[in-house]
């Protein structure tokens, strides 16, 4: 016999930046009219709105909703992305890339990685492993194409991902979720009702005092997590001692002569500063820690490094690195800010948006609201945010720079167990333990070891054992092969002016 089921009928969504109205194009792609989805945001409030870079999975999450590419780009006057440069990080005067992507190409049981390792410590290869990434390449000459699907070719060997304004974004995707039958309220929620007999929210009100009534909350409102923290109290793991930045001053400026198929992050005296660039303007920010710098130097020296004049004046913003201890509660799921925040160095909030929707889709509740959905979403969500976590505090931590408060801070820090793990192996066996399903995989993480100057005492002991296979000969042919098929490639702003020119481009 099976168990009684009783469909949702209502989703309520409180807010409507990114997080907000990416979960309305997703839910109203997977239910259609089979449940009503309704959506609260206050222009008065507004949104953090500086979300500006992605990584390569923002692609599925656009496919399968059924977002062209192309009209995608244009409506958002957007970019393409190929990976970060960072600038200064290991130490002043040096960069390195974070290529989306493989590096070189497979031609044994061993990747490729692992034999340039054992060249490059033999003193057989010169010059970093960036040389042997198609997206460096095509970065540094300011290319793009697409990549091709025949995994015989070096073209094959690279991703990519969008750069984009995040006004627009949530402009494009209300349209998006409007046409698709979601309900849009205008107004501030003042009073979020709780119900007595089991704490699960039941309303909200609004300025106006209308009242919402639904089934599930999404939470979407943001860093102040109104339903997830102001009426459930889920609380807050605070990750400050691992990722110490708590403030950002953004400020767009005008675009340079070039529109870089990339994004750059260079290391300041109290943390980084970003360049997007777009086809209407460039994003700027200082990402700082409070602690090391105050607001008005931060803001000083952001001006001071701009490509153009600046078209705003600049905007602090002020977070917490962490999570939320739960991210689903009763009848509340919080996506977006409200969830946590991990500071924007690798691009990977929309990222976590993204999945925490694909997650609530795939373990999507009935009304009885089973608190078993609620754990095993919290657990893989978790799960998650710590690899993720890792990956960023591997930045701060493997740094030789010793100028700047912040900087002695970070390469004297404790850090998780779990990334001491994983730097021990490459430091020791230059072997890379990322699991599977990790977002970042070996090549990102063998991209900020070497980046960051940790050079492992040795190659792979199987890399040593397989001395019948012609290496140097492959290098020289893949990098032949890598020359040849850029050199062949559009500029990147050609290639926008072809496919998708923004109204707004200049
Ligand atoms: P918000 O944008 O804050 O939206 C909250 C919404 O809730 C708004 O619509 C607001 O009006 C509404 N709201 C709040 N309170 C109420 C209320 N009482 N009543 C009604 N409505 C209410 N992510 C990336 O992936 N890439 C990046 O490059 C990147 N850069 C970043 C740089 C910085 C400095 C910061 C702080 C974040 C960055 N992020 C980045 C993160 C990204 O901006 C956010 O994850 C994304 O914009 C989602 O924000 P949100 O929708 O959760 O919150």
């Amino acid at each position: 016999m099976t168990a009684e089921f009783s469909p949702l009928k209502s989703i309520v969504i409180v807010g409507g930046g990114s997080a907000g109205w990416m979960t309305a194009a997703a839910l109203s792609d997977a239910l259609g009219k089979a449940c009503s989805i309704t959506l609260i945001e206050s222009e008065a409030i507004g949104t953090v709105g500086v979300g500006e870079a992605t990584i390569p999975p923002i692609r599925t999450f656009n496919q399968r909703i059924g977002i062209d590419e192309a009209t995608f780009i244009k409506e958002t006057a957007g970019s393409y992305k190929l990976g970060i440069q960072f600038v200064d990080w290991a130490r002043k005067g040096h960069s390195y890339f974070h290529p989306f992507g493989q590096y070189g190409a497979e031609f044994d049981k061993v990747p490729f990685y692992h034999y340039w390792m054992r060249e490059s410590l033999a003193g057989t290869v010169d010059g970093p492993i960036d040389e042997f990434s198609m997206c460096w390449a095509m970065a540094k000459a300011g290319k793009f194409a697409h990549p091709e699907p025949d995994r015989r070719k070096i073209q094959s060997t690279f991703d990519y991902a969008y750069h984009f304004d995040a006004g627009l974004y949530a402009a494009f995707l209300r349209r998006f979720s409007e046409s698709r039958g979601v309900k849009r309220l205008e107004g501030k929620v003042v009073e979020v009702s709780v119900r007595g007999e089991d704490g699960f929210i039941e309303a909200v009100t609004l300025d106006g005092g209308e009242r919402v009534g639904g089934e599930l909350f999404i939470d979407c409102s943001g860093f102040r997590g109104l339903l997830i923290e102001g009426a459930l109290e889920a609380g807050y793991e605070n990750w400050q001692h691992w990722l110490p930045c708590d403030r950002a001053v953004a400020v767009p400026c005008a675009k340079g002569p070039e529109i870089t198929p990339y994004t750059r992050s260079t290391a300041k005296e109290a943390g980084w500063q970003w360049r997007i660039p777009l086809q209407h303007r460039t994003g700027n920010g200082y990402v700082h820690c409070s602690e090391f710098i105050s607001e008005d130097e931060a803001t000083e020296t952001l001006m001071n490094s701009l490509d153009g004049e600046a078209q705003a004046d600049p905007r602090t913003l002020r977070f917490v690195t962490g999570r939320r201890k739960k991210f689903w509660d009763k009848n509340c799921v919080a996506i977006g800010l409200s969830a946590g925040f991990m500071e924007p160095l690798e691009s990977t909030s929309l990222h976590l948006i993204q999945y925490g929707i694909l997650r609530l889709i795939a373990l999507l509740p009935d009304s009885e609201m089973s608190p078993l959905l609620a754990q095993e979403y919290n657990a893989q969500t978790a799960t998650e945010y710590e690899r993720i976590r890792d990956f960023l505090i591997l930045h701060y931590k493997a740094t030789t720079r010793d100028d700047a408060e912040l900087w002695r801070y970070c390469s004297a820090m404790e850090i998780p167990d779990s990334l001491q793990y994983k730097m021990e192996h490459f430091r020791n066996y230059g072997l890379l333990v990322a699991d599977e399903r990790e977002l970042f995989a070996n090549p990102s993480w063998i991209a900020v070891y070497l980046g960051q100057d940790i050079v492992p005492q040795r190659a792979p002991a199987i890399t040593e054992m397989r001395s019948s296979v012609p290496v140097a000969e492959r290098m020289q042919m893949i990098s032949n092969a890598m020359t040849q098929a850029v050199d062949q490639m559009p500029p990147h702003a050609d290639f926008l002016a072809r496919h998708c020119r923004s109204p707004l481009a200049v």
